[in-house]
């Protein structure tokens, strides 16, 4: 075989490099869970080719993921019989950094000069999680359609330099070997790997298979040490919380505990299973860049994985659920294209969207704690369903809670329910304004006459507000309007009041217009202040001066 080939990583995988290793040091052991994870993806995929191409499976037994130690060589090794890679997809895929993600990450990591190991696992870096006890990587991989010479050893310190070169490899896949640091010798034990792997890799959907111990070293016979049966399969009652939770760590992209989940089986005509879930915390990128790389929710079909399908199965503003989807009666061959224009998807999708809901608004009813949680981490996610989602408008709006002039300081509590509760009858209108901030929003003038008659105002200040305001006209029949815009509704002896002060002010008005010119589209008596001598109003028919600010720094 040639001699090794050196090359120098990409200056930004140096760069992840050096933050993976210290920031990651605190739960070093997951390493193992982020090499466990790629062999099962690798071994995902090559099922998933074999449906096209069924000799790709041939030579080698069952799909399987082997860990194995070694004392004396001080090496602790990851290996699949899935996939495998060419030269090229290692070059690409463990040599530079593919995903726009991980370039956010980089740039959110060295502006913010935050190195939050929970941000780590949303960016898909696992593979370098290796470097964090390890001060030597070796990966030997064949692509299972390539002949066992186009095998390939890469091999890299993690400073700066990999080499390349071609090897002999009898078996097809991956095996990721790690040379591990002076002091890391607490993953020299069988019994330490194996209780990781139960931790975090329980419920990977393949056999991770050990070396049985003999006399307190690796043996010869490999037996398996996980449950590596579909959770999702299983039904509800044997399934224990920490099933639910540690499955949802095996997903990847988070290391928290979800906050919370919904498992359905659907008998009938159609049958499929869906487990879904709710992370506790955003993750960095959500309101960003979260749109054009969705991970996280996996479509099955009949327990073989087909693909990352979040856009699929989810509408957008449901951005932040994680898990499954296994249907039975898709196509194996199913592509993305044909995902896109169908209808058995259609109905699996309307039934996660129910699903999610369903969970949120249980939430709400009886958590209010984990609501909070859930409000706190999504609620301007959640907006967005307003002018996305139509069909569920009403439910959704019914989530939405807001700070009020009757609610608890800035606090986003009330909802507009609990807003309606407070109405007193004959009123027919959901009052609202909206601001920069809650400071702005609470201390604005147009609040006097609403204060001194006491009517409720919410108080609106997220960017995302006004434009979900512009889909939310009515709410349980109830016209929702901004105290901003148009006249206020006044009753006879308002009425009369106003058309006396119009004619006494007539003369002052008249300069002020003059004044103003074309500055100003009309110059009024206003019965919206109690205190302040003047304040700027809108017609109906104008864009709220929050908005037009907004359009303006967007460039419009
Ligand atoms: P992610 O798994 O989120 O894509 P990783 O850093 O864990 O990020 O892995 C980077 C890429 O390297 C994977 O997407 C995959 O293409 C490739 N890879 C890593 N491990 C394996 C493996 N065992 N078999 C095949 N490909 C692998
Ligand atoms: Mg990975």
């Amino acid at each position: 075989n040639a001699t090794p080939e050196t090359r120098k990583f990409e200056a930004e995988v140096a760069q992840v490099l050096h933050l993976v290793t210290h920031s990651l040091y605190s739960h070093k052991e997951i390493f193992l869970r982020e090499l466990i994870s790629n062999a099962s993806d690798a071994c995902d995929k090559l099922r998933f080719e074999s449906i096209a191409q069924p000799d790709l499976l041939a030579g080698e037994g069952e799909l399987q993921i082997q860990v194995s130690w070694d004392p004396q060589a001080r090496t602790v090794t990851v290996r699949d019989n899935g996939i495998g890679m060419s030269r090229d997809e290692v070059v690409a895929n463990i040599g530079t950094i593919a995903s726009s993600g991980t370039r956010r990450f980089l740039e959110a990591m060295s502006t913010e000069q935050k190195t939050d190991a929970r941000l780590i696992g949303q960016f898909g870096v696992g593979f370098y999680s290796a470097f964090v006890v390890a001060d030597r990587v070796t990966v030997l991989s064949r692509r299972a359609d390539l002949a066992t010479g186009e095998g390939v050893k890469w091999e890299s310190d993690g400073k700066g330099e990999y080499s390349l070169s071609q090897v002999d490899l009898p078996e097809r896949g991956t095996a990721v070997i790690l040379h591990l640091k002076a002091d890391e010798d607490e993953f020299l034990k069988g019994w330490e790997l194996r209780s990781l792997i139960r931790k975090y890799s329980d419920h990977v959907a393949f056999p991770i298979r050990m070396p049985k111990e003999q006399d307190g070293k690796p043996g010869e016979e490999f037996e398996t040490v996980n449950d590596a049966s579909a959770l999702w399969a299983k039904p509800r009652n044997e399934i224990s919380d920490e099933d639910y939770q540690s499955f949802y760590k095996s997903l990847g992209h988070d290391f928290n505990d979800p906050l919370a989940w919904t498992h359905n089986r659907v008998e009938g005509s159609q049958s499929f299973t869906t487990l879904l879930y709710v992370p506790e915390q955003p993750p960095f990128d959500l309101m960003m860049g979260g749109r054009d790389e969705r991970k996280g929710l996996k479509l099955y079909i009949k327990r073989v994985f087909i693909m990352d399908a979040a856009e699929e199965l989810l509408p957008n503003y449901l951005r932040f659920v994680r898990g499954v989807v296994d249907a039975d009666d898709l196509p194996l061959n199913v592509s993305r294209e044909i995902l896109q224009h169908n209808r058995q998807l259609e109905r699996i999708r309307a039934a996660c969207v129910k699903r999610v809901l369903d969970l949120i608004e249980k939430l709400a009813r009886d958590e209010p704690e984990k609501f909070a949680t859930f409000y706190k981490s999504f609620g301007n996610t959640l907006k967005e369903g307003i002018a996305e989602d139509s069909a569920n408008r009403e439910r959704i709006a019914k989530l939405l809670r807001f700070a009020s002039t009757k609610g608890e300081g800035a606090g986003q509590t009330v909802s507009l329910d609990d807003y309606i509760g407070r109405m007193t009858v004959g009123e027919d209108t959901i009052w609202y304004i909206t601001a920069d901030s809650y400071a702005a929003a609470v201390g604005s003038p147009q609040l006097e006459a609403f204060k001194a008659k006491g009517t409720e105002v919410l108080l609106m200040s997220d960017r995302i507000d006004e434009w979900m305001l512009g889909s939310l006209n009515e709410y349980a029949g109830k016209k929702l309007r901004n105290v901003a815009k148009g006249e206020l509704p006044l009753d006879e002896a308002g009425k009369k009041q106003q058309e006396e002060a119009n004619k006494a002010a007539e003369p002052l008005l008249k300069k002020l217009k003059d004044l103003l010119g074309d500055r100003a589209g009309d110059v009024r008596v206003s019965a919206r202040l109690t205190d302040s001598p003047s304040c700027l109003a809108l017609s109906d028919y104008e864009m709220a001066p929050h908005l037009a600010r907004l359009l303006r720094e967007a460039g419009h």
